[in-house]
């Protein structure tokens, strides 16, 4: 069995990562460095992290099978960046069987690979693309965003655009209303229609 390391997995969650009852299983280790990420734990390994493998976390997530099969709910996995443990989830797929709903919320900043693999395994896709534009990513997560746009662009040519949900968000100091509609139009021209726009809202400023 797989293992991988976990920062939080929260049970009970209703319509906030997905639809239904669902279970947020989120994973250490994350590639960028968002300049307001809420979930820094994920830079470095910490003593509150739990090691757990595909059966573990199988078996966490068990108990409210009835619940995710009643609302089309069942486990999405965040973190950090969970397609950085594409095989794991796909291990996990295997054991929990075809009914739940798996879903992961994703920067696509990983390789090609990782996307591949969990193509036939995932229900749904939340991407948080930050914004298209490559000045305003790198200054944002401090990371280049050329496999993102990559990766959209095999989700799409996979005919998943309607699994596909794109957060799209307003970031002080770094994008404005202009560059979001920017992204907004190339995302559209690729087939993407579902967005989720909102705001980061940082404290003390
Ligand atoms: S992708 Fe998410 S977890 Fe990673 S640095 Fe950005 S906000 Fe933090």
């Amino acid at each position: 069995m797989l293992k991988a390391p976990f920062i939080a997995v929260s049970r009970h969650r209703i319509n906030l990562d997905g639809d239904g009852v669902v279970t947020l299983a989120c994973f250490g280790s994350c590639p960028l460095r968002c300049k307001y990420c809420i979930n820094p734990q994920c830079f470095e390994e910490r003593d509150s992290w739990q090691t757990l493998t595909t059966e573990q976390l199988y078996t966490r997530c068990k108990p409210d099978e009835l619940y995710f099969l009643a609302t089309g709910g069942g486990v999405t996995f965040g973190g950090g960046e969970p397609l950085l443990r594409s095989a794991f989830i796909s291990e996990f797929r295997r054991l929990c069987g075809p009914d739940w709903v798996l879903s992961a919320e994703t920067s696509l900043n990983v390789k090609q690979d990782n996307v591949a693999e969990l193509i036939p395994v995932l229900n749904h896709w939340i991407v948080d693309i930050k914004d298209t534009d490559p000045d305003i990513y790198r200054a944002y997560t401090g990371r280049d965003n050329s496999l993102v746009l990559s990766n959209l662009h095999l989700l799409a040519d996979s005919g998943l655009t309607d699994k596909v949900t794109l957060r799209i968000p307003l970031i002080p100091d770094y994008n404005n209303e202009y560059y979001r509609q920017k992204s907004i139009t190339l995302l559209q021209d690729l087939g993407f229609n579902h967005f989720d726009l909102f705001d980061y809202i940082i404290k003390n400023k």
